[in-house]
């Protein structure tokens, strides 16, 4: 038997979280909440602080979350994520910033975890990885040396593009390759945000211990299942 609280408090974690599928996220409609982390805020003290898991999630992803329905309710626009990255190019920017930044940030809490059963490739997604970049180990250089020297802000990524083929890219600001106006178009399966907000506290300027160090804590069980749902 599930006591009140605890039924309560599924209530409102169904209520505030997605069941961690590309297409549900995509199907969010505004107006947005901000999801829980599926662990706790210090689950990786040891690769990322707890201090900056709780600034990042309570503050700077809620503040893309209010400010994308402050942006659509001044527009009067009710709006899911899908269609506004679809359009992303003709909104307003501050609707396309906001937007992406919730999406961004929703989809890379769930690919990192403190279970080391979710830490393991599958062996599709191995083959996958082996066939597209060589070998598992030359993907995770390429990955690190890719948001290494992505300048500024912004993200890297791992996507299926069109062909079905894996490919790394970079985008600028919360930009993501799921918009209209991405350079490099594809479905994320795997995200990692290189604004400084998200390693500084830790790792000052050195953006590539912080990204070497991620490995360790990568959900790889779930960018196995995005991978799935991105290459049907
Ligand atoms: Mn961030």
């Amino acid at each position: 038997m599930f006591s009140k609280s605890v039924f309560w408090g599924l209530i409102l974690f169904s209520a505030v979280s997605f069941g961690a599928s590309l297409k549900e996220l995509g199907q969010l409609k505004s107006p947005f909440v901000l999801p829980e982390l599926p662990y706790a805020e210090n689950a990786f003290e040891a690769v990322i602080d707890s201090q900056t898991m709780n600034i990042h999630h309570k503050k700077h992803h809620q503040a893309y979350v209010d400010n994308t329905n402050k942006a659509l309710a001044a527009a009067s626009e009710v709006k899911t994520l899908d269609e506004i990255f679809k359009n992303a190019s003709k909104l307003d920017p501050k609707i396309k910033n906001n937007a992406g930044g919730h999406w961004n940030h929703s989809f890379y809490w769930t690919t990192m975890s403190p279970k080391e059963s979710d830490h393991t490739l599958s062996k599709p997604l191995i083959k996958a990885i082996e066939k597209d970049f060589q070998s598992v180990e030359l993907f995770k250089e390429q990955f690190v040396q890719a948001g290494v020297t992505h300048f500024g802000s912004g993200w890297v990524w791992l996507i299926v593009d069109a062909n079905k083929t894996l490919k790394i890219t970079t985008t600028s600001n919360q930009d993501n390759p799921l918009m209209d106006s991405a350079a490099v178009q594809g479905t994320p399966i795997l995200g990692v945000d290189l604004w400084e907000h998200a390693y500084y506290l830790k790792y000052q300027n050195n953006r590539a211990a912080h990204l070497k160090a991620l490995w360790s804590i990568i959900n790889w069980k779930q960018v196995d299942k995005y991978y799935k749902e991105a290459k049907k």
